[in-house]
C-alpha cells in the first residue's frame, strides 16, 4: 500500500511507517533486467516463478513510500530502532576533531542488518499461501536471518551454504538450524546445477553464485516453494532504508547532519539502507552528504569491474542484471567477508554510481581487521568482518581530519557483529591474515564470459 507523505515519519515506537523507494526521484530509471532468451525486459509473469506477487511489485515500483505492514513492524520492534551511537572513544583514540556516529545493526536477531529485508519477505510469501522458501548463503548472516523470519511466520527454509563457509563456520550452521532450517552445502548432489559443478570438481569450494543457483532451481522447480534473496534487488535495498530513515531522526537529536556516509558494499543493501534517506533531499535540489562505498580489493566490482549486462548466478538461470560486475564465473579469493564476496553489486546502485551519486574505494583484508581491532578496543563492539570496511576507510577519514582540522560529521553503517567471526580475529592477531592481490589477468579472463 502506498501513500502520499513526503518523509517517512516514525510511530509510538520510532520505527519508520514506511520504506522510501529512491527510483521514482532518480534523474532516470535504471536499465530493466532482460530475459536470458529473447534479451527483452522481463515481465513480472517471468519472475512469477520465484517471488510473490507484492515482492514483483516492489521491484518495479514508482511509489516513492511504500507502507510497512504492521505485522512486519511488530516484529521490527524485537530490536528496532537500533541504536546510534557517537564514536566518542574511536575520536579520542584517533585524537581527530571529526565527529564518527555509527548505527549499529548486530543487536538484531541474526546479528546483523538482513532481518530487516527478511522478515518483510516471509511476511508477504506466507500471506500469498507459500509453505517454504529457499535461498543461498556465503558467511550465513542471511541464511540466519532468513531462517530466524520463516520461524516467525511459519515456513519451512531450505538453505545452500557456500561450501567453503559451510567448513569454517559450524556455528552459523547451528544458528540456522536452531531457528529450524534445513542445510546444504553448496555445491550439492540434490540440484541439478550443483550436480554438474560436483561431477567436474568434487572438492569445490562453492561461491555465491553457484549456491544461488542451486536456490533459485529448487524454488522453480517447486509449486508451494519461492526463493529470497538477501542483497541486490530493488525490494531489498528499499526495505533496509529503515536504518536511515531512523539515523536521520536520532542525528537531528544530536543536533547535527552528516558530511559524509561510509558504508561496505558487497551486494549493496545495507549502504544503501543508510544512504538512500539520506540522498532524498539532495535529489529534490538541495544539500546532502557526500556518499562513500567501500568494498574488499579481493572482490572490487564497482572499481575494477564493468558496467554490463550479466548473470545473478554462476549457472545462468537468473534473468540478466545491468550492474557492475567481475564475471558470474568469478571466484573471489577466500577473504574472511564472506558477505562480500559476489561477483556482481545491485543494479540499482550501479546506475547510481555511474550518475555520478557516491564514490567508491577499495580497503585491504588486513587493513580493515586492524581497524576492526581498534573499534572493539574503543567502543567494545567486535564488528562483522563485512563493516570493518567501512570502519578502515572511517578511520582514515577522521585521520585527514586530524590533519586539516576539520570537524567533518561521519556517518558509517556497523551492519553487523563479528562474534561469529572469531577464528578469523584470531588470525589476523597470530599475524597470519593474507591479503590477496587481485591481477588485471584474472578479471580480464571472467569478463570474457559475459553473456
Ligand atoms: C550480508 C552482509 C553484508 C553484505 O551485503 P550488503 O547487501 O552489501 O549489505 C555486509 N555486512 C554484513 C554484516 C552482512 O551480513
Amino acid at each position: 500500500m502506498a501513500h502520499e507523505a513526503t518523509r517517512v515519519l516514525l510511530d509510538e515506537s520510532r520505527i519508520p511507517n514506511a520504506w522510501y523507494n529512491i527510483v521514482p526521484d532518480l534523474p532516470a530509471p535504471p536499465p530493466p533486467p532482460l530475459h536470458p532468451g529473447t534479451r527483452e525486459p522481463i515481465g513480472p509473469a517471468d519472475l512469477a516463478p520465484l517471488f510473490p506477487a507484492e515482492l514483483i511489485a516492489q521491484e518495479v515500483s514508482g511509489e516513492r513510500f511504500i507502507e510497512i505492514p504492521q505485522s512486519v513492524r511488530d516484529v521490527y520492534r524485537l530490536w528496532r530502532p537500533t541504536p546510534l551511537i557517537r564514536a566518542r572513544r574511536l575520536e579520542r583514540a584517533l585524537g581527530t576533531p571529526a565527529r564518527i556516529y555509527y548505527k549499529y545493526e548486530g543487536g538484531s536477531p541474526a546479528g546483523s542488518h538482513k532481518p530487516n529485508t527478511a522478515v518483510p519477505q516471509a511476511y508477504y510469501n506466507a500471506r500469498e499461501g507459500v509453505r517454504r522458501l529457499t535461498t543461498e548463503t556465503g558467511a550465513g548472516q542471511w541464511g540466519s536471518a532468513l531462517a530466524f523470519a520463516c520461524a516467525q511466520y511459519g515456513l519451512d527454509c531450505e538453505v545452500w551454504m557456500v561450501r567453503a563457509s559451510y567448513d569454517q563456520k559450524p556455528h552459523r550452521r547451528s544458528l540456522m538450524r536452531v531457528y529450524g532450517a534445513t542445510l546444504h552445502a553448496s555445491p550439492s548432489p540434490v540440484t541439478e546445477a550443483g550436480a554438474r559443478i560436483l561431477a567436474a570438481d568434487p572438492a569445490s569450494p562453492g561461491s555465491l553464485g553457484i549456491a544461488i543457483s542451486e536456490a533459485v532451481e529448487a524454488a522453480a522447480g517447486a509449486e508451494d516453494t519461492r526463493y529470497a534473496l538477501g542483497s541486490v534487488l530493488n525490494h531489498v535495498l528499499m526495505h533496509q532504508t529503515v536504518i536511515g530513515e531512523e539515523a536521520i531522526e536520532q542525528l537531528a537529536e544530536f543536533g547535527e547532519t552528516p558530511d559524509l556516509i561510509v558504508g561496505c558494499t558487497g551486494g549493496g543493501s545495507n549502504f544503501a539502507g543508510l544512504a538512500f534517506p539520506f540522498l532524498r533531499g539532495k535529489l529534490a535540489g538541495g544539500t546532502g552528504p557526500e556518499v562513500r562505498a567501500v568494498e574488499p580489493a579481493a572482490c572490487p566490482s564497482f572499481t575494477r569491474g564493468r558496467y554490463a549486462y550479466d548473470f545473478g548466478d554462476t549457472a545462468g538461470l537468473t534473468p540478466l542484471l545491468k550492474m557492475h560486475t567481475l564475471g558470474h564465473d568469478f571466484v573471489p579469493d577466500p577473504i574472511h567477508a564472506g558477505g562480500l564476496r559476489y561477483h556482481g553489486m545491485a543494479p540499482l546502485l550501479s546506475h547510481m554510481y555511474v550518475l555520478g551519486m557516491f564514490q567508491a574505494v577499495t580497503r585491504s583484508q588486513s587493513e580493515c581487521f586492524e581497524a576492526g581491532v581498534r573499534f572493539a578496543r574503543t567502543e567494545g563492539i567486535v564488528p562483522a568482518p563485512e563493516p570493518t570496511h567501512a570502519l578502515a576507510e572511517t578511520i582514515a577519514e577522521a585521520e585527514r581530519c586530524r590533519e586539516t582540522g576539520e570537524e567533518k560529521v561521519i556517518l558509517t553503517a556497523l551492519c553487523g557483529h563479528g562474534h561469529f567471526d572469531l577464528a578469523a580475529y584470531d588470525r589476523h592477531l597470530a599475524g597470519e591474515m593474507e591479503d590477496y592481490t587481485l591481477p588485471q589477468e584474472r578479471i580480464e579472463a571472467s569478463l570474457a564470459g559475459l553473456p
